[in-house]
């Protein structure tokens, strides 16, 4: 079985995979693993849970906790902690070099073959049937052979050679925008915590002033003042409408979201060159607006910025069913779901400022059908992360990192099903899929009933 694509989803996949008894080989264009988590820098993860912060709120299981529990281990998370801003119930930080070890060494107790430095060239298929792949490596082109081959390029790199339907953006075409992350360190926390006591109204949240500390304070949503002094002295030029950055990993260390550049094609080369530059002058005039106006970051330092700018949202497959809003918001159920969530939509907009959230109703989560991950046309591939089959709208929730890594296990458990049961798998018995996946840990429960 050939993985392409080592971010979350493809190393969650790849790991399952192996653990099944599969022959697993993964294949990653980068030098380590995590993809847009460590690539990126994406974090935190959110989130484990919906409706409430403890053990009856959470959605997700598996793969997916253990890494969690093992970063916690590695002193690399705090763990799951309540999302100080308001916005889901918990957050999950985690340092992303600690989580490139991670995955690497969790491929490797699996047994998963990998291969770095290795880009998809192109795809074979028998007809309609995907039967391997060539990488470019650095050793020169290289064929891989697979019975089953699953695409987590994110981007439905493989799908689109094969000829699976693909779609992108939203009903013109364009997509979220692109944000480069980047870590702040030397941060005090306890002074911003202190200046939050005096400005309440400057922060989202439900906590009561005489409660922020460097503790609860999790992530930071607001500072609207100090943001738009910042840009009517003309010091920032960024179509964000708030500051927003989370705690990081560690104690002095904050994680920025904020720059965010739109209207370019994540998949256009020179678009994608264009992004990558504007996201660093962004970076840069944040730092700056960090260090001059934030209380507690006076001597904060740039402390890391990531091998690649963020992408929200690239091509999807067209697959057996496309999850859309509706079904989300309906909390509607599946007989062959294989993961679930309770996170927003959440649409950064494509072409400005503006960020618009619709909530499913408080506590209650939508699943995601196993047929999403089954592409129209072309056997022998499935697909898992962010480039499954769902709208544009469903996407801006499912492509959460708690979901992909779900997805990612799904993804494996059915190709190992369907090898062992000698059909397609697009014709996986989805009982048994469903069964073993709650056997590893997966957390399908239905605790609540789907609205009327
Ligand atoms: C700015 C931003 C903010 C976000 N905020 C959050 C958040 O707060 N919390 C949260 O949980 N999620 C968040 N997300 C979403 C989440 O991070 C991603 O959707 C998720 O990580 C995608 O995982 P994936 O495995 O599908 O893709 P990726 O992690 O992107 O993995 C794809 C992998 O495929 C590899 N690859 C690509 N092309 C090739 C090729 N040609 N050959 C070989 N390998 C290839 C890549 O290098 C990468 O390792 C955010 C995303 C962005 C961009």
């Amino acid at each position: 079985m050939l993985v392409v694509g080592g971010g979350n989803a493809g190393c969650t996949a790849a790991i399952a995979a192996a653990r099944l008894g599969a022959r697993v080989r993964l294949v990653e264009r980068y030098g380590f693993l995590g993809g847009t988590a460590t690539a990126a820098m994406v974090g935190p993860w959110m989130t484990y849970h919906a409706g409430s912060a403890d053990e009856a709120g959470r959605v997700t299981g598996g793969l997916a906790q253990e890494f969690v529990d093992r970063l916690v281990e590695m002193g690399g998370s705090p763990g799951h902690l309540p999302d100080a801003s308001d916005y889901v119930p918990t957050i999950t930080p985690f340092d992303p070099e600690m989580h490139k070890w991670l995955l690497m060494a969790m491929c490797e107790e699996a047994g998963v073959q990998l291969l770095l430095h290795a880009t998809l060239l192109d795809v074979l298929l028998d007809g309609t049937r995907l039967t391997g792949v060539r990488v470019q490596t650095v050793s020169g082109p290289r064929t891989m052979m697979a019975s089953r081959v699953i695409d987590c390029t994110a981007d439905a790199l493989v799908s689109h050679a094969a000829g699976v339907p693909c779609e992108q953006g939203n009903a013109d075409g364009r997509v979220q925008p692109m944000t480069m992350m980047f870590r702040l360190s030397h941060v005090d926390l306890d002074v911003t915590a202190a200046w939050l006591r005096d400005h309440p109204d400057q922060i989202r949240t439900s906590l009561d002033p005489v409660q922020f500390s460097a503790t609860t304070l999790t992530a930071v949503a607001g500072l609207w003042d100090l943001w738009r002094a910042a840009r009517a002295a003309g010091e920032v030029d960024i179509p964000r409408e708030i500051v927003s950055f989370f705690r990081g990993a560690h104690p002095d260390e904050v994680s920025v979201n904020m720059t965010r550049v739109t209207g370019l094609d994540p998949l256009d080369a020179d678009d994608l060159t264009r992004a990558e530059v504007e996201g660093r002058r962004q970076t840069m005039a944040l730092l700056s607006f960090f260090r001059t106006r934030v209380p507690g970051f006076a001597q904060c330092r740039l402390a890391a910025t990531p091998a690649q700018i963020g992408v929200r949202e690239s091509r999807r497959i067209v697959g057996e069913y496309q999850l859309t809003s509706d079904d989300l918001l309906q909390a509607r159920r599946f007989p062959d779901a294989v993961a679930r969530s309770g996170y927003p939509i959440d649409i950064h907009s494509p072409t400005g400022e503006g960020t618009r959230t619709t909530r499913l109703p408080k506590g209650m989560t939508y699943e995601i059908p196993y047929r999403c991950l089954v592409p129209l046309r072309v056997d022998g591939l499935l697909v898992a992360g962010r480039c499954i089959s769902v709208s544009h709208e469903a996407l801006a929730s499912t492509r959460l990192t708690p979901t992909i890594m779900t997805l990612g296990q799904a993804a494996a458990t059915a190709a190992v099903q369907s090898l062992a049961a000698r059909v397609e798998p697009r014709a996986v018995a989805t009982d048994a899929l469903r069964a073993s996946l709650i056997t590893q840990g997966v957390d399908l429960r239905r605790p609540e009933p789907a609205c009327a």
